[in-house]
């Protein structure tokens, strides 16, 4: 299994966040950023599951993916891309993620 199937991850809801900037600077990892509409956005293969950007958020907009909104995972696309391009084996792992917690979403470009 690849390292990154174990990850859960978190689910950004961009319509609530203000742009504040906490979680990108919280996250020890850098598997967050700004997208061009100023919104937080995860990086989905870099994320490893500290969850220090849940805490540092004002409007509490992040959830751990095992804990977000169904109309987050299902319907509201955009909070999250990849770094990269993945290999195959990681791709595989990516389809296990969305299946393990019914993320219907597709990733932004
Ligand atoms: S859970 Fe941790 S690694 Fe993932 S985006 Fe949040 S702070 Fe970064
Ligand atoms: S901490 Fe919350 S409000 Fe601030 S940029 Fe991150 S997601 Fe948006």
């Amino acid at each position: 299994m690849s390292e990154l199937a174990r990850f859960t991850r978190v689910a950004i809801d961009m319509d609530t966040c203000i742009s504040c900037g906490a979680c990108i600077e919280v996250c020890p990892y850098d598997a967050l950023e700004f997208d061009e509409n100023m919104k937080a956005r995860l990086l989905w293969d870099k994320c490893q599951d500290d969850f220090s950007c849940i805490e540092s958020c004002p409007v509490n907009c992040i959830y751990k993916v095992s804990e977000a909104p169904e109309e987050l995972k299902k319907e509201k696309g955009g909070w999250y891309r990849f770094s990269r391009e993945l290999t195959p084996e990681e791709m595989k792992a990516f389809e296990e993620w969305r299946q393990k917690y019914g993320v219907e979403v597709e990733p932004a470009q």
